[in-house]
């Protein structure tokens, strides 16, 4: 069986996000930038099933800037056999990600495609179910555990009220959510032999994709500032607070 895994580069967890002064986006210049979390989940997930026997090769594919290899690298020394960049200076929407990583699939033809349920950028949110409908292949997004059956996949979703299992037939999109496993660091002899294993790079006219956007950003505004918090001596004191000054007893 073959593995896809899609990883995005995306401003890292831990960055404060600034918004540019014009508001027209988030400012990541000089920003650590990092594998989004839940494909680092999607990555760790592929591996787990090349290491139990149940994939043969696993390949990672990401698009974005020639600095997106960074992460194709990590997706490589978390244990990822080779990669594949589509290069691309335009910030892609979902649509236009699906239709790259749907090209890559006719290419590669793989198995089962392991996403992220969102890209902490944008939380679209989107990519992985567009992508299944692209193909016309089954999914099973926020996934939370994966079982490999004969000749199909059983996916545990958390779903609001409770979890829901849905056994697909494959080939199939598979979204990850936190549960489904907590990813390795990769370790110093594999960021090593990472630095060997082979990326192919695809250019949009490779993938036939045009990366015109389809929606309009308006205005990116950062949160309101929340005013500091105050501690208080007593219940007495908390509820003349909540009463005379908050008024909302
Ligand atoms: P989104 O729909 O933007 O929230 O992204 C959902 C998932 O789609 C991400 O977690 C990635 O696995 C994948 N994805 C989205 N955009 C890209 C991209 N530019 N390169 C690789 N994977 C992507």
């Amino acid at each position: 069986m073959k593995v896809l895994a899609a990883v995005k580069r995306v401003v890292d967890y831990n960055v404060a996000i600034r918004v540019k002064a014009d508001g027209s986006g988030v400012d990541t210049a000089g920003a650590k930038m990092s594998m989004n979390p839940f494909d680092e989940i999607a990555v760790e997930e592929a591996v787990r099933l090349k290491e139990r026997g149940q994939a043969d090769e696993v390949v990672a594919v990401s698009i974005g800037t020639s600095k997106a290899q960074d992460t194709l690298r990590t997706a490589l020394a978390m244990g990822a056999d080779r990669g594949v960049l589509v290069e691309t200076d335009a910030e892609l929407e979902p649509l236009a990600a699906a239709k790259a990583l749907k090209a890559v699939c006719e290419r590669e033809k793989p198995d089962l495609v392991l996403l992220g349920k969102q890209a902490i950028d944008d939380d679209s949110n989107q990519t992985g179910q567009m992508l299944a409908a692209l193909l016309g292949w089954p999914q099973g997004v926020f996934a939370s555990s994966v079982e490999i059956l004969d000749g199909g996949l059983r996916v545990v979703r958390e779903v609001d009220d409770g979890l829901e299992t849905l056994d697909l037939t494959l080939p199939a999109v598979v979204t990850a959510d936190l549960r489904l496993n907590e990813p390795r660091y990769a370790s110093l002899p594999n960021i090593m032999k990472a630095k060997k294993k082979p990326i192919d790079v695809l250019g949009l006219g490779d993938v036939g994709v045009d990366p015109a956007p389809r929606l309009d950003v308006l205005r990116v505004e950062g949160p309101a500032v929340r005013p500091a918090g105050r501690m208080v001596s007593s219940v007495a004191e908390l509820v003349e607070k909540l009463a005379d000054e908050a008024k909302v007893i």
